[in-house]
């Protein structure tokens, strides 16, 4: 009991110490490829140690300070434009998303002006987007959904939002989030591979690893917390080759592939 006691102190003392910034964190060195594919597997399987209230605070603090007010990189100026790029990026780049996107919102920029372009002028203008010809399906039948049922507008509603064609969970978070500040979290591929990895929020499905983030990031975090976990997962927490030795919140991640613990100091069996 004594002992737990000290290493509870010993963790709230060095996050008091990170927020004065008192004290260097170590980088993380990364484990051989072998040992980082067990640590994914024991990810995976959920049998990660939990991480604390004050350790989730510290990480979003660090988030916060990072970057104050992050934004989506989708290209777009209103909800429209928005919801026409989120339908699109599915299994695509923002990069290659926003390299279409003007020449198609230059001539269509409200739900109006998109249904008259047309399917096969959509499907021309965006071509360069994997999954084209189902999407340019897609963007001319909500177009007229919204036009027909929501009088032109984008509806701040997530039933109305995944009632149209090619909406379904995770682009309705990103517009409620981004364009109506709804504290959503929208769970892609980097979100999903973040919480478990980290395992911050460990779940079998996007929804999983949702409802957990949902239920562990603080209130006053919770409307950033998507692109923050987002660029995190895209940038810093690679898929194949993590780059923990940059990341800020290293010390307190638990994932057993790289080489600094909770507690800040390197494990034993280190590279
Ligand atoms: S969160 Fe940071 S320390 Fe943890 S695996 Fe990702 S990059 Fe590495």
């Amino acid at each position: 009991m004594a002992r737990k006691k000290t290493i509870k102190t010993s963790v709230k003392q060095r996050l008091r110490a990170a927020r004065k910034g008192k004290g260097k964190r170590k980088a993380a060195r990364l484990k051989p490829v072998k040992a980082r594919a067990k640590a994914d597997a024991k990810a995976a399987k959920g049998a990660l140690p939990q991480w604390t209230k004050a350790e989730i605070e510290e990480a979003f603090r660090r988030f916060a300070a990072a970057n104050p007010e992050p934004n989506t990189e989708l290209q777009h100026t209103s909800p429209f434009t928005l919801l026409v790029s989120v339908v699109l990026s599915a299994q695509a780049t923002d990069a290659g998303v926003n390299k279409a996107t003007p020449a198609l919102f230059a001539l269509a920029d409200t739900p109006e002006k998109m249904a008259r372009l047309g399917e096969a002028k959509v499907r021309d203008l965006i071509k360069t987007i994997g999954l084209f010809r189902t999407k340019a399906k897609n963007v001319i039948a909500l177009s007229r959904d919204l036009v027909e049922k929501h009088g032109g507008q984008v509806p701040r509603d997530r039933e109305a939002l995944q009632a149209l064609p090619g909406v379904g969970r995770k682009t309705a978070n990103v517009v409620l989030n981004v364009a109506f500040g709804e504290p959503t979290i929208a769970v892609d591929t980097h979100i999903f591979r973040v919480g478990n990895r980290t395992g911050l929020a460990v779940g079998k499905t996007p929804h999983d690893v949702e409802l957990k983030l949902m239920d562990v990031v603080p209130e006053k975090y919770l409307l950033h917390a998507h692109h923050w976990l987002i660029l995190h997962g895209r940038y810093t927490c690679v898929a194949r080759r993590p780059l923990c030795e940059k990341c800020i919140i290293a010390d307190l991640c638990k994932w057993p592939g790289k080489t600094v613990n909770a507690a800040g100091s390197e494990s034993a069996n280190s590279e």
